[in-house]
């Protein structure tokens, strides 16, 4: 990330080997991670060595219902970054979503206006999206998709960048892609929030699918370093059904799936001030 060659030793990581299962955006396995390095100088922490597998060829084979499922909360989540961009920029044009997943975020933002674009891997996905909004995606790697230059006016970056092998390339494309005063929209968990202290090994952001974890000070750095302008930094605060989280603990999974709890779980919904994870708005400048 920065180049420096002062590292260490984070945390030894018990992640052996991994399946399509754990990289679900659903996936409950929490608390499992790589054996991961810390840079003493910039305080990015990733994995190392790399995992042996080829992950965007996991990513393409991924199909995760659960996720379509929680669409109210999720989109809670994104209505709220709409609002800020709303505030931040004076009129709308084009928006991409990287890794827009079943395209609930494209499908608010067009709602709102904006002229929509997405990029994502999952086939599954894609067909997804098509199928309950009408929306077109572009299947694909990002690094991989040519966009033409200073043309978004928006690139949002939500849950992406500690999912890459090559974050200083993704937010070098972003920069190039994005036009003069627009705005990149980067949110990700943070390895230094209090949350993430209480929880240690068991916090869970620590998943076969994540492999770099960043604090504000090395995701400002990545994107300073880029030419960006630091608009706005807020906590994420996440937006789950009462379902979503029952059924994620384990002594409560049964009660929260019987066939009467189910769906009134969903519609209760649970707002959860974590703070786990870094809202960044950053300007092209
Ligand atoms: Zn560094």
């Amino acid at each position: 990330m920065c180049n420096s060659k002062n590292l260490e030793t984070w945390k030894k990581g018990k992640i052996k080997s991994v399946n399509v299962e754990e990289f679900k955006i659903t996936d409950h396995q929490y608390g499992k991670h790589w054996d991961l390095l810390r840079c003493k100088d910039c305080e990015f922490i990733f994995s190392d060595p790399f995992p042996p597998v080829e992950i965007s060829k996991i990513y393409e084979r991924i199909v995760d219902p659960e996720y379509v499922e929680e669409e109210e909360g999720r989109g809670g989540n994104f209505r709220s970054i709409l609002k800020t961009l709303d505030r931040i920029l004076k009129n709308k044009g084009s928006f991409l979503d990287v890794g827009s997943a079943t395209g609930i975020m494209m499908n608010l933002a067009k709602k709102e206006g904006w002229d929509v674009y997405g990029v994502e891997l999952s086939k599954w996905a894609v067909d997804e999206a098509k199928r309950r909004y009408g929306i077109e995606i572009v299947q694909g790697d990002f690094s991989e998709v040519e966009f033409p230059e200073d043309f978004f006016k928006v690139v949002c970056l939500i849950d992406i960048i500690e999912h890459v092998s090559n974050p200083k390339e993704v937010i070098e494309k972003v920069w190039r892609i994005l036009e003069r005063g627009g705005a990149a929209v980067v949110v990700t968990p943070d390895i230094k929030s209090f949350t993430a202290k209480v929880m240690g090994e068991k916090w869970w952001h620590f998943r076969p699918a994540h492999i770099g974890f960043f604090s504000k000070k090395s995701l400002f750095h990545l994107l300073r370093s880029k030419g960006f302008e630091i608009v706005k930094l807020k906590r994420y605060k996440w937006r789950f059904s009462l379902y979503y989280i029952v059924s994620r603990i384990k002594l409560l999974n049964k009660i929260a799936n019987s066939r009467f709890l189910k769906p009134v779980f969903k519609r209760i919904p649970i707002i959860l001030p974590l703070m786990d994870s870094l809202e960044v708005y950053a300007r092209k400048i």
